[in-house]
């Protein structure tokens, strides 16, 4: 089969079937130098499933002197953050006492439960690239008030199919599971794809979001490239995917998540009292969060608007 007339078929399955498949623009802004592509939350797309928070960063290259990354410390209650590099370094700090350092192909993942407190920064400020992607998990009700912690694995298992690999962060794909701490009920994962087609392998009772990091993805019709997020829903067991160029994506799925998602700032909870006590502590300088060893600015948290 041509690929011209596999796309077209992939067009009309999503139509007959009334599958979603959705592209938003993603809302740009600069972190210090950096470009950042907020891909989630979006007005019209608050969440794909338990996946409620997505910045794609970089790539950019700095000259010596300048840091690619520079946050303070701040506080997360609510979330489980994965922190996930093509390129670059970063010194993760938190309230627990870890300093991790992590590179490309390693996952740092801090669940904050009730709350914990953490800094990201360059670790030298001489010339350095940087990309990579943070996403946050919206806890459920059952963990996420629950002790805080934090994890770093230093490589993930992967998968190949067609022209591609899957390298698996958090839940399974395929036959694959990640070592780390996750219920199944979600599915992150990397794929790299190289020039041809493959078939992305899904369940079609999850759904699912794309995130192309590097390069272009060729779904139906429609290029899916940098900037942009493919809300796809569920209903899918496959998605055929043609890469005219090597690229990457984060695959992102899970069980459609009923619970109401209140994200305010860093805090992710149910209700604004429970946002208030949280920005209470923080700025009370509470036991709550602890403290991170960082030479770097705390971040002081936004008034609520409804304080
Ligand atoms: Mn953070």
């Amino acid at each position: 089969m041509e690929y011209s007339d596999a796309s077209f078929t992939v067009d009309l399955v999503h139509e007959e079937r009334g599958l979603a498949f959705d592209i938003f623009p993603s809302r740009n802004t600069t972190v210090g130098h950096t470009l950042v592509r907020r891909a989630l939350p979006k007005r019209q797309r608050r969440t794909i499933s338990q996946w409620c928070f997505a910045d794609h960063f970089g790539p950019i290259e700095l000259p010596p002197g300048e840091a690619a990354m520079e946050v303070g410390p701040h506080p997360h209650i609510g979330i489980q953050t994965v922190t996930w590099l093509l390129e670059g370094k970063i010194i993760h700090r938190d309230s627990l006492g870890y300093e991790q350092l992590i590179s490309p192909g390693q996952l740092n993942l801090m669940t904050a439960g009730f709350g914990v407190a953490h800094s990201e920064e360059s670790p030298a400020k001489a010339g350095q690239k940087l990309h990579g992607i943070q996403l946050w998990i919206a806890q459920p009700n059952s963990t996420r008030n629950g002790e805080p912690t934090f994890e770093h694995h230093s490589g993930l298992p992967q998968t190949n199919f067609d022209n591609a690999t899957a390298t698996v962060l958090i839940g399974n794909y395929g036959n694959t599971t990640s070592p780390s701490d996750n219920d199944g009920k979600i599915v992150g994962a990397e794929i790299s794809f190289a020039i041809g087609e493959s078939i992305l392998e899904l369940k079609s009772g999850f759904e699912y979001g794309i995130i192309v990091l590097e390069g272009q993805a060729i779904i139906g019709t429609k290029v899916v490239a940098p900037g942009m997020l493919l809300y796809l829903g569920k209903g899918r067991n496959e998605l055929p995917v043609y890469a005219p160029q090597p690229s990457t994506m984060m695959l992102l799925g899970g069980e459609p998540f009923e619970e109401p998602v209140l994200m305010w700032w860093n805090f992710v909870a149910r209700t604004q009292s429970e946002i208030t006590e949280a920005y209470q502590a923080w700025q009370g300088r509470d036991t709550r969060f602890g403290k991170v060893e960082s030479g770097l600015t705390r971040i002081e948290a936004p008034k609520p608007y409804w304080l």
